[in-house]
C-alpha cells in the first residue's frame, strides 16, 4: 500500500501516449483537460483526453448555475468549446458514468481518471416543516430558471407576496435578484421560457434574505449585493439596522470591510419606497417552517455572535418571532454526491483526496491513477476561475505520478467508443453539441433571447435526429 499523497516510483513513462478520462464537463473538467493538453513538463508524453458528461450539453454550472442576467460570465463557454476542439480531446456527452460505463471500466480503459463532477445536491436545514410545499432548495430554483433538464418539471408557486431566502452567499443573491427584478430585465437572456412566464405572473414583491450571522460575516461578494441595490423598482433595506451600524469597518479587511461599509450606507439612508423590496435580516435563523399544507410562516430565532477558536459563530438567544411567507428557499450551500466505487468523505461531501490524488480514506493511502478536481475535490466554494488553480494542482500531481512511473496499458481510443456503441448509448460528440448550440441560439433569436435551451434530453436527441436521421 502506498503512503498517503505519495506515489510509488516505477518505470519511466517517457515516450508514451497517456489516455485520460475526465468525468464532468463543467469548469473544473475543462480546466483539467486544458492543463493536460497544454502540459510541457513531460515533452515525450503525448496526452489525449476523453471528457465525459451525463447530459448531452456541456459547461456544467456555467450553463445551469450562473444567473441568466450574468451573461458576460457565460462567455467563458466559448473558451471551453475551444479546449475540446483540440484533436487530442473528445467530448462524450449523454454518457452517465456509473450507468453507461462503470468506474472499474474507466480504470481499465484509461491510464488516469479524473472526477470533476461538482456538487450536485444541496445542504438541508434540518428543521421542522422543511418538506412542506413552498419550501425549496435554491439549487432547484436555479436549475429551473436555467433550463436544466433535471428541474424542468419543477413548479414554484409564486403567488405569495413574500419569499424568504435562507443564507447570504452568492447563490442567495442570484435567487433574490431573479425573484424580485422586473421580468423585462430577464426577457432577452437565456432564462427558460417557463421560468420567464412564471416570473411575469409572480406576485412576489418582497424577498427577505436571512443571515444567521452579521453584516461582516456575509458570504456574498460586494458587487452582488450592490447589484441588488441597483435594480430598477427595487429598494434594499436592513431590518434592525443597529447591529450593522455599530460595526467598525476598520476592524475588517477585504470583502468583509467593503460589505460593512456598503451595508452601513444602506442602513443610514432614510427609508425609500419602491414597489419591490429586498430586506436583509442578519442574526436570524429559521427554526421551523409552519403551515397547514404549505409554508405560511417562518419561525425565526434571533442570534448573538460568539467567537470560538478564531471563528465567529451564531448562537440562538431564545428570542423568537414569526414572519409570514409563502415561499422559502434554503441557499446554504451545495453538497457533493458519492460515485460508485470512488472513495467518498460523507461528512465533507467530497471525494477523499490529497491535492487531487484520490485516497482510500480521508488522509489514507493513495489510490493509483485516480484523481479529483473542482468542487468534488475541495467542496462547493469559489468562483469559476478558482477551478483553474485547482485543476492545475491536480494535473501537477498527475504528471508527477506519470513521471515516477505508475504504468497501465490503456485501451486504444476505439475501445470505449465500441463499448458504448454495443450498449446502445447515444453518445453526443463535440460536433453534435455544436449543432445543438446553433439550434438553441436560433430558437432564442426568434424569441428575442440570447438562446432558448432544450429543456430535456429527449428533445435534444430528437432535434439531432431531425438533422442527421
Ligand atoms: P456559500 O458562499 O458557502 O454561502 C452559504 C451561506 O449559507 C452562508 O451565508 C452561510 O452562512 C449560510 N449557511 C450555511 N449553513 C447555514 C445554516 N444551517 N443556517 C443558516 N445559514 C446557513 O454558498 P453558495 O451561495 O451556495 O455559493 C457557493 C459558491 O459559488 C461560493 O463560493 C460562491 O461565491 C460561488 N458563486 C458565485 C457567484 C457569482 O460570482 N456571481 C454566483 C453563485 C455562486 P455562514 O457564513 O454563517 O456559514
Amino acid at each position: 500500500m502506498l503512503a498517503s499523497c505519495e506515489m510509488s516510483v516505477g518505470t519511466t513513462s517517457r515516450g508514451r501516449r497517456l489516455r485520460v478520462a475526465v468525468v464532468g464537463a463543467g469548469p473544473a473538467g475543462y480546466y483539467t483537460t486544458d492543463y493536460l493538453l497544454r502540459q510541457r513538463a513531460l515533452p515525450d508524453v503525448s496526452i489525449e483526453v476523453d471528457l465525459f458528461e451525463r447530459l448531452p450539453s456541456p459547461h456544467g454550472l456555467v450553463r445551469s448555475g450562473v444567473a441568466p442576467d450574468h451573461q458576460s460570465i457565460k462567455k467563458v463557454t466559448k473558451a471551453f468549446d475551444r479546449i475540446t476542439s483540440d484533436p487530442r480531446a473528445r467530448y462524450f456527452g449523454n454518457v452517465s458514468v456509473g450507468t453507461d460505463l462503470t468506474h472499474a471500466e474507466l480504470m481499465q480503459h484509461y491510464d488516469q481518471v479524473v472526477y470533476t463532477t461538482g456538487a450536485a445536491t444541496d445542504r438541508r436545514l434540518g428543521i421542522e416543516g422543511e418538506d412542506l410545499a413552498g419550501s425549496h432548495a435554491a439549487t432547484a430554483f436555479v436549475g429551473w430558471y436555467n433550463g436544466h433538464p433535471d428541474f424542468a418539471e419543477q413548479r414554484f408557486d409564486l403567488s405569495t407576496a413574500r419569499a424568504v431566502v435562507v443564507g447570504l452567499g452568492n447563490v442567495a443573491m442570484d435567487v433574490a435578484r431573479v425573484l424580485i427584478q422586473l421580468p423585462a430585465g430577464l426577457a432577452s437572456t437565456d432564462i427558460s421560457d417557463d421560468a420567464l412566464e412564471a416570473l411575469r405572473a409572480s406576485q412576489v414583491r418582497e424577498v427577505v434574505l436571512l443571515g444567521r450571522r452579521g453584516a461582516a460575516e456575509a458570504a456574498f461578494n460586494p458587487r452582488e449585493i450592490q447589484d441588488i441595490d441597483e435594480l430598477e423598482g427595487v429598494v434594499l433595506s436592513i431590518d434592525q439596522p443597529e447591529a450593522t451600524l455599530a460595526l467598525d469597518p476598520a476592524a475588517f479587511s477585504g470583502d468583509a470591510r467593503k460589505n460593512v461599509e456598503f451595508l452601513q450606507a444602506v442602513a443610514r439612508r432614510s427609508d425609500r419606497e419602491a414597489p419591490r423590496r429586498v430586506r436583509l435580516r442578519f442574526l436570524s435563523s429559521p427554526v421551523a417552517l409552519e403551515g397547514a399544507s404549505k409554508v405560511e410562516r417562518v419561525k425565526l430565532e434571533r442570534n448573538r455572535l460568539v467567537e470560538r477558536e478564531g471563528r465567529v459563530s451564531a448562537v440562538g438567544t431564545g428570542d423568537y418571532e414569526v414572519m409570514k411567507a409563502g415561499l422559502v428557499f434554503r441557499s446554504i450551500g451545495y453538497f457533493g454526491t458519492p460515485l460508485s466505487g470512488v472513495p467518498f468523505d460523507d461528512a465533507q461531501g467530497v471525494i477523499c483526496n490529497c491535492h487531487g490524488r484520490v485516497t482510500e480514506t480521508p488522509g489514507g493511502p493513495v489510490v493509483p491513477r485516480l484523481y479529483a478536481a473542482g468542487w468534488i475535490k475541495r467542496g462547493p466554494v469559489g468562483l469559476i476561475g478558482t477551478n483553474k488553480t485547482d485543476a492545475k494542482d491536480t494535473v501537477d500531481q498527475m504528471l508527477a505520478d506519470l513521471e515516477s512511473g505508475s504504468r497501465h496499458n490503456a485501451s486504444p481510443p476505439e475501445a470505449v467508443t465500441k463499448l458504448l456503441n454495443d450498449r446502445g448509448v447515444r453518445v453526443i460528440s463535440q460536433a453534435d453539441w455544436h449543432l445543438l448550440d446553433e439550434l438553441e441560439v436560433a430558437a432564442g433569436t426568434k424569441r428575442g433571447k440570447v438562446r432558448e435551451k432544450f429543456s430535456n434530453v429527449a428533445s435534444m436527441l430528437r432535434a439531432l435526429d431531425a438533422i442527421r436521421p
